[in-house]
């Protein structure tokens, strides 16, 4: 069957493209896709832009949107055990990892099919009896939804759930690392009945789909995650046709440490916030900070646990962490890694690919703990992306906080401590979009996700995650005009 989905078909891409799609942990092909050619970006645009053009989608009652969205809930239920096999075959992440994505993207697709009709606008007080002052909610228009290879389903879910829902026509075009899941939700949103050329699927990558989707004069607004540097190109290419945009871009975490939390607990949730994932998570806790008072026990003990995790297939249920997403994946990391041990930092685990014959074939990294870091160093500076943990040390609150500010992002960072005051106070003080005290990654969806600073300049889930894909419209009304004679002749 072919991959591409425009106007309500499944199409082949004319440009002759044809790309493998890569088990990471063993190099075996799963599938091969073909890419989209010029003139399917053509004509996904056009079939995106008739469908909002012929206004039936935007029109029909925003509840019946979110009922389409509900049905798509139960497929992923229905799909579910299939649709996390192929998520951990495209992905190499653990099977329970995969789980859990796929109950948070029903859990997402629920929130905004109950979020789709609740807000339609609101009236305006404008001291004029004669006046009807209204802001209503419509939607943008045909949305360009773009999404990384680390949570592929996942990221997709958090884009095309509120801009269905806020009744905007989309083209989807995911990583091209990871497609796998992306073509099954859109078969799902097929199934659930989404009409002809409100969904369409572009498959390729960055340059020959992504950019001219993005400088399309026919797309209205482009949300995209991934990394900074394809974020920055997206912001330039976008300002000739002024696109709206929301782009969810990288992360460097700090993970604050204090010496009054939990011992046991925090160095246990400072290796989940390190390593899940094999570190391929924008709000990844790749920078421990820890209190000097409990440094040396704390980073001793993250070492010994982090030499013990069990790298492997992640079908296999031992294992706890699977492999990188790609070679271009793994070179990074050790690039990275002779970078610290150049700038001085000490190594205490990891700092090599596993010795077991059977992972020789695929990406692995082991967990690898770098203490003695400084923040000059480029690995404290910029987003490995992968199984890297750092780390710093603070003497005091205000330092703490001084460290978890020092960087150019602003996504995520944690606060460990028993003192709830100081907890306030950290988490107060912290220039991050995402604060846990005593915690780290959970989310839900009826809570906001996005960052600060170069980490992106949109946000997901939550009401605002709905908004984002709606244009607030005022319509002022007077409803006994009468002539103004402003002008006396
Ligand atoms: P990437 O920037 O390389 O690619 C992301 C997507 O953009 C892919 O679909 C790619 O094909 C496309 N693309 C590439 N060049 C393009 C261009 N010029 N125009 C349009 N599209 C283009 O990112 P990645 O390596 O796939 O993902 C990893 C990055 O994603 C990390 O930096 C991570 O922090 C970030 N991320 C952020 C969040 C968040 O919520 N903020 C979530 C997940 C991942």
């Amino acid at each position: 069957m072919p991959e591409l989905f425009i106007d309500g078909a499944w199409v082949s891409g004319s440009g002759g493209q044809r790309s493998d799609v890569v088990n990471p942990c063993d190099q075996s092909v799963v599938r091969t896709v073909e890419w989209a050619g010029a003139d399917e970006v053509a004509a996904a645009v056009a079939a995106a832009k008739g469908a909002f053009d012929r206004g039936d989608w935007a029109a029909t009652p925003a509840g019946e949107r979110g009922a389409l969205l509900y049905r798509v809930a139960e497929l992923l239920v229905r799909d579910s055990e299939q649709i996390a096999n192929t998520e951990t075959l495209d992905t190499g992440k653990t099977l329970t990892e995969s789980r859990a994505d796929v109950d948070d993207v029903t859990a997402v697709f629920r929130y905004y099919a109950g979020l789709a009709d609740k807000d339609a606008g609101r009236v305006v007080h404008t001291g004029m009896q004669n006046v009807l002052s209204r802001v209503v909610y419509e939607p943008v228009g045909v949305c360009v939804l773009i999404t990384p290879w680390n949570y592929p389903l996942l990221q997709l879910s958090w884009k095309v759930a509120p801009a269905l829902a806020a009744g905007n026509t989309v083209v989807i075009k995911p990583s091209e690392v990871t497609p796998l899941t992306s073509i099954k939700l859109v078969q799902l949103l097929e199934e659930a009945g989404a009409p002809r050329g409100v969904v369409n699927l572009l498959l390729g990558d960055g340059a020959r789909v992504g950019a001219p989707l993005v400088e399309h004069p026919d797309v209205d607004m482009v949300s995209f995650t991934g990394g900074l540097a394809t974020g920055q190109s997206i912001i330039r290419a976008s300002a000739e046709t002024v696109k709206k945009l929301a782009v969810e871009l990288g992360g460097k975490n700090p993970n604050i440490v204090f010496a009054d939390a939990d011992f046991e607990t925090s160095v246990d949730y400072a290796l989940t916030a390190a390593f899940l994932h094999a570190g391929q998570v924008c709000s990844a806790g790749a920078r421990l900070i820890v209190a000097d008072s409990i440094h040396d026990e704390f980073v001793a003990e993250v070492g010994r646990r982090a030499e013990r995790i069990r790298l492997g297939n992640g079908l296999d249920p031992a294992t706890e962490s699977g492999p990188l997403v790609s070679a271009a994946q793994l070179a990074k990391v050790e690039t990275f890694v002779a970078s610290a041990l150049e700038q001085g930092a000490r190594l205490v685990a990891g700092g090599r690919r596993p010795d077991e014959p059977d992972l020789a074939k695929g990406f692995f990294y082991r967990p690898t703990v770098f203490a003695d870091c400084r923040r000059d160093m480029r690995v404290i500076r910029e987003e490995t992306f992968g199984p890297i943990l750092t780390v710093e040390r603070f003497a005091d609150e205000p330092g703490a906080i001084e460290l978890g500010n020092d960087t150019d992002y602003g996504l995520a960072g944690a606060v460990w401590t028993s003192d709830m005051g100081r907890a306030a106070r950290v988490a107060g003080a912290l220039r991050h979009g995402t604060v846990w005290i005593n915690d780290f990654h959970p989310y839900v969806p009826g809570a906001e996700w996005g960052g600060f600073k170069r980490s992106g300049n949109g946000r997901e889930l939550g009401p605002t995650g709905l908004a984002e894909y709606r244009e607030a419209k005022h319509i002022w009304h007077n409803t006994a005009p009468e002539p103004l004679r402003w002008f006396k002749g």
